[in-house]
């Protein structure tokens, strides 16, 4: 007798609950008129507008004199936890100073990989990277999301080379 009571008194919980579910479900569908938040994308491209705080892809700053802050630390290859980050260098001497130093060859990102947790960029001791809004990334070939950062013929800025 008992298990019948239960069987009903679940099978009128659950009719309950979906009643409650449905009169939010209408409460929003009668209102959605006042407040529609879907985006009509690609439409909306030009319009598009991300939170600050919105990680889409790392990229490294440049400057208009094709300068960039990287001295090759590799610290932000240290601290990414899978691997997304290969800095390439080389050892050069400075025609001012006489004393050797890293120089940055290339700076490989790997998007595929990367989890967009930011550590890389608050790892930098010199704001170097930084993640941009760039959120559309589908490829049709993998080897495409290895990116070089530093751009061709870029070089150190003079004030992160002073700080070595
Ligand atoms: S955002 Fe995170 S996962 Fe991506 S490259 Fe930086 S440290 Fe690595
Ligand atoms: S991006 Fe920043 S942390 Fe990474 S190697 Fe360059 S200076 Fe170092």
């Amino acid at each position: 007798m008992n298990a019948i009571i239960k069987y009903f008194s679940d099978v009128a919980g659950g009719f309950i609950s979906l009643l409650k579910g449905m009169r939010i479900t209408g409460k929003h569908f009668a209102r959605s008129y006042k407040e529609i938040i879907t985006q009509q994308y690609p439409d909306n491209k030009d319009s598009l507008r991300f939170a600050d705080r919105y990680r889409a892809q790392l990229y490294m700053v440049h400057n208009e004199q094709n300068e960039m802050r990287c001295d090759a630390c590799q610290t932000c290859e240290t601290v990414c936890p899978n691997g997304s980050i290969e800095v390439i260098w080389f050892r050069e001497e400075d025609p001012e100073t006489g004393k050797k130093g890293k120089v940055l060859d290339k700076y490989v990102y790997h998007l595929g990989m990367c989890t967009f947790c930011n550590l890389c960029v608050l790892a930098c001791p010199t704001e170097a990277i930084k993640m941009n809004h760039e959120f559309e990334t589908a490829v049709y070939d993998r080897s495409e999301l290895t990116k070089v950062l530093n751009k061709p013929g870029s070089k150190v800025m003079k004030d992160i080379k002073d700080h070595k």
